[in-house]
């Protein structure tokens, strides 16, 4: 039995805590990776920032929304190993999922491989830093302050 429509391949946006679909219609995330900037965004209208960025501001649906940079420090406010994952993400294992807070946002992502467990604690302090993978796509990790 034949389709007749193509369907929209959403899966990846079921993955992981963060819906990361809304990344598709701010690509310059992307470039700003590729520059070595971890980028979220902040609505010009009431003031709301997000991270990942949004093209539409998710408080006031303004579609009027500037680039700013996750610099600083964030405060580790929760973490969790996965020693399984998803599809495409094996050969990653383990690896430590966390959430970072910044004060007016939160930053969800991926710890640092060449940090071990038992030196993370909630509440210390971490930065969230560019990455490029082996295979050269562009990702971020969250690494000791
Ligand atoms: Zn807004």
């Amino acid at each position: 039995m034949a389709k007749g429509k193509k369907e929209v391949d959403d899966r990846f946006g079921r993955f992981g805590t963060v819906s990361f679909t809304s990344i598709s219609k701010v690509n310059d995330f992307i470039d700003y990776l590729a520059q070595g900037k971890v980028m979220g965004t902040r609505c010009k209208q009431c003031g709301a920032t997000h991270f990942p960025p949004v093209a539409d501001c998710a408080e006031c649906l303004s579609s009027n929304v500037e680039w700013f940079e996750v610099t600083g420090t964030g405060k580790l406010v929760s973490f969790s190993t996965l020693t399984y994952g998803p599809v495409g993400f094996e050969d990653d294992l383990p690896y430590a999922i966390a959430l970072l807070d910044y004060g007016d946002y939160k930053v969800f992502g991926r710890i640092a491989k060449d940090i071990p467990e038992k030196e993370l604690s909630i509440g210390m302090a971490m930065k969230t830093e560019p990455l490029t993978l082996p295979n050269g796509q562009l990702s971020y990790v969250f690494s000791k302050a």
